[in-house]
């Protein structure tokens, strides 16, 4: 430990953001003697409607040591292997983003340029024949329900929808049990000193708080990074515009489907996420296009008779334009917001504490480090924005104001130019490292109907005779696969029953 070592964390904000923040500092600081203290308001609700993630949620969950054998059933998890989306291209329309692989690379072509050679000799595939994930979700069922276990066939990935609120209530006792002290206590102010570096947190009714660095979790609002430091916000309206959202439960109707549905609604789109004991739904809307009342009657007759009172919630896309400012770093909602479709604001805390543990500071506080821990974030988050505007963007859906709107507005230079590549020649050129990569750009561009004019030259190296004669090979092989392959409501019976 150097003398300049961070000595005392304090985490504002008791979400799933903080609570992910103190399992893994407190796992990754043990033995050092960093103080970790998390406080959390009493009379503050958590935002707590996050409920599907993306597989690396098993990455995040093995590396705080938690057990998903108790983890499933305490969080009311069920499995996910990808979103199927309803309604977005055109109505009656229905389209996958699978986990996983797709097809087999041939002659070291990734699959997808393979397909697009395929479609220009007239074979007609479809992406979900290709698909183990797509195929497995239509028919309601898991390869394997357990991660650790590699599946029947390799690239198998899956993920978890849960009850975000039964996540938080974990992942607390998960770190009270490594060390983090929690106070239930609200933040009234931070005290800044002559520098504007946060001093100490002044809590409601007397006391204080002071660390060397301060994690914001504190929820849409902002507390430290925002109203304290006055980081400043970047709108992305004019791309995103949906600012509410209405969530409301449903019992069960069938068996869980063991995937995500978004299904486009007259102003947005609505979310099914099959929980054990519920379905979560929720409808992203604009207001600019439709009102909070006439929303909340779309929901309902889409989803019937709710288990609880619609909970509307407001918001704004975009991002902090700094994520990191002097000693304190924010997470979560705190740090920016994009709307739930692809499932990227859990993983984008994950993703800014990986980043925040590659760039930790001592009390000097380069703002060098600093620096770049801010652009690979604004990055990142600016790839996932383009990622969700695709879904909206090259619809051919006109039937109301908000879809007619959507091919008006002109696009960010970087999508703009993925799409004039993909239509010209199917390629993405995603970079090493990006969430999404080719493959998941394929998988929207070709279900929202994009297809390129021309495909990867060097697939004509292969004998396409042969390739011919692989396609149904593959199909089947899935099918196998998906016959014998358990239920997932079986999969997910056999875990509780473990439990
Ligand atoms: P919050 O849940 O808002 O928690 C804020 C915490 O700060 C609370 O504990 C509160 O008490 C505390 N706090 C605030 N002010 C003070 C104060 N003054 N003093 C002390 N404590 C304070 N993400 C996904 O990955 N998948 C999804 O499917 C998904 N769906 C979503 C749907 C909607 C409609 C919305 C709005 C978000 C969704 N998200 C989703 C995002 C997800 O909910 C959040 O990213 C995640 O829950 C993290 O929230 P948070 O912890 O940052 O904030």
């Amino acid at each position: 430990m150097s003398d300049r070592s961070i000595r005392s964390i304090a985490i504002v904000g008791g979400g799933t953001a903080g609570w992910m923040a103190a399992c893994l500092l407190s796992q990754t600081l043990r033995g050092t003697g960093c103080a970790i203290t998390l406080v959390e308001s009493p009379d503050i609700g958590t935002v707590g409607v996050g409920e599907a993630t993306i597989p690396p949620i098993f990455d995040f969950l093995k590396l705080i040591e938690v057990d998903l054998d108790a983890f499933i059933p305490a969080t009311q998890a069920t499995f996910k292997l990808g979103i199927k989306f309803d309604d977005w291209r055109a109505i009656g329309d229905s389209y996958w983003h699978p986990f996983g692989t797709f097809g087999v690379s041939i002659d070291r072509r990734p699959f997808h340029h393979v397909f697009h050679k395929a479609r220009a000799q007239g074979l007609d595939p479809t992406a979900p024949q290709f698909s183990l994930a797509a195929a497995l979700g239509d028919a309601g069922r898991l390869a394997h329900p357990d991660p650790r276990v590699p599946g029947p066939l390799a690239g198998l990935r899956q993920a978890l929808h849960f009850d975000a609120v039964l996540v938080a209530r974990f992942l607390r006792d998960h770190a009270e049990r490594r060390g983090v002290r929690r106070l239930e206590r609200e933040v009234a102010e931070a005290k800044l000193r002559d520098d504007g570096f946060i001093e100490a947190l002044a809590l409601k009714g007397g006391g204080e708080l002071a660390a060397d660095l301060y994690i914001d979790c504190s929820g849409f609002r902002g507390l430290l990074i925002e109203q304290a430091l006055g980081a400043g916000y970047e709108d992305w309206t004019r791309w995103l515009p949906c600012d509410r959202a209405l969530a409301a439960p449903t019992a069960h109707a069938g068996p869980p489907p063991p995937y995500t549905q978004a299904v486009a609604m007259d102003a947005g789109w609505r979310w099914r996420i099959p929980l054990q004991h519920r379905v979560g739904n929720g409808y992203v809307y604009s207001s600019a296009f439709i009102d909070d009342g006439a929303a909340q009657d779309e929901l309902l007759s889409a989803i019937g008779q709710p288990l609880a009172e619609p909970r509307k919630l407001s918001f704004t896309a975009g991002r902090r334009k700094t994520m990191w400012s002097r000693n304190c770093v924010a997470l979560g909602l705190a740090s920016g917001f994009l709307e739930p479709l692809e499932s990227t604001s859990i993983h984008l805390v994950c993703s800014g504490l990986y980043k925040l543990l590659d760039h930790f500071p001592d009390r000097d506080f380069a703002s060098v480090n600093i620096a770049a821990y801010n652009r690979a974030l604004a990055d990142e988050y600016e790839t996932y924005r383009d990622f969700i505007l695709l879904h909206y963007c090259v619809t051919a859906r006109d039937d109301t104001a908000f879809w007619r709107d959507r091919t008006a507005a002109p696009l960010p230079d970087r999508l703009a130019e993925r799409l004039e590549l993909y239509r010209a020649c199917g390629r993405v050129d995603a970079k090493p490292g990006e969430l999404f990569t080719d493959l998941s750009w394929f998988y929207i561009f070709e279900g929202m109907g994009v297809t390129p004019k021309a495909y990867d030259p060097l697939v004509d190296a292969s004998n396409f005779q042969q390739v011919r004669a692989v396609l149904p090979e593959l199909t089947a092989r899935i099918a196998a696969v998906v016959a014998q392959s358990p239920t997932h409501e079986a999969a997910l019976a056999a875990i509780v029953r473990r439990s």
